[in-house]
């Protein structure tokens, strides 16, 4: 199944090039009080919730996917997980770019020795609502990554166990303000985190770790790769990621860009694809800075 959120919250279902509005399947959500619960109330009740998916999809109303307005598909993530340098050929490029590495030792680290970090919830938007680019005068990259939902609270958890733990998967986009400061600071202003188009349920990807991924700007090929090239593939960021967080239903992590980062300016239009989810067209403009 691939569920989408879309214009005013609606739920959706994506059948082809068309919607049909389950909206009503929220109805089940059970009704939180303060202080909220650090999970997603949406993936912490996902069985449920795609139950009345099936049941409402006969009568339900379509639309056609390229009116609506997308939004992330997850709505309220506990926390955004993202892993630095994971692709050998990116740890390349990262070294021999000084636009990139800025140099900083740090951020040319193995995966294993840098660990993870975290990007502001408020950084995450939907593919509909775009990129608001800004501090111009730097370079604002783009990073295409295979994002990983987690469906299951999760600590230390064993390998061959990592995937029971995923809701689904869908696209992310890291943009990246070049520099010298944190990753979490230079990768956190609203709207630096796309996620999208939608979350395809784990049992619809056989394995996450043959996924093909491109990234293109103005219809000109940026990045394209394989997740087979991740240093620590999907099962390993799960269980690294749990031996220091605790991982809620709807935590995010993304796993790590490829190699072809490069600048995105106001006007540019990014389509980002990933096989087995779909794609996503994302266009940047000049936010206020
Ligand atoms: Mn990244």
């Amino acid at each position: 199944m691939k569920l989408c959120r879309f214009n005013n919250n609606r739920l959706g279902a994506v059948l082809g090039d068309s919607i049909a509005d389950v909206s009503d399947a929220l109805r089940i959500l059970p009704q939180y009080t303060y202080p909220l619960p650090c999970f997603d109330p949406l993936i912490a009740n996902l069985d449920a919730v795609l139950a009345q998916v099936s049941l409402l999809l006969p009568q339900a109303q379509r639309i056609p996917l390229g009116s609506v307005r997308l939004l992330s598909p997850v709505g309220s993530p506990g926390k955004i997980i993202a892993a630095p340098i994971n692709y050998t050929r990116h740890l390349e490029e990262v070294l021999a770019d000084k636009g990139i590495n800025n140099g900083v030792e740090s951020f040319t680290q193995h995966i294993r020795k840098s660990g993870l970090f975290l990007k502001a919830n408020s950084s995450l938007a939907g593919a509909g609502e775009g990129v608001s680019l800004i501090h111009l005068d730097r370079r604002n990259d783009h990073e295409i990554e295979l994002a990983i939902i987690i469906g299951r609270e999760a600590r230390n958890v064993p390998l061959d166990k990592a995937l029971d733990y995923i809701a689904g998967y869908s696209i992310g986009i890291d943009m990246t303000i070049r520099g010298p400061e944190e990753r979490s600071f230079r990768k956190s202003p609203d709207s630096y985190t796309i996620l999208g188009p939608w979350m395809v349920t784990r049992d619809e990807i056989a394995d996450p770790g043959k996924l093909e991924m491109t990234l293109r700007v103005n219809g000109q090929v940026r990045q394209a790769a394989n997740t087979s090239d991740l240093i620590l593939g999907v099962r390993e960021l799960v269980e690294f990621a749990s031996r220091f967080y605790t991982l809620y239903p709807g935590d995010v992590i993304i796993s790590g860009t490829p190699e072809g980062v490069g600048p995105v300016v106001p006007g540019d239009v990014m389509r980002a694809e990933i096989s087995g989810i779909g794609s996503m067209e994302i266009r940047a403009r000049a936010g206020a800075c």
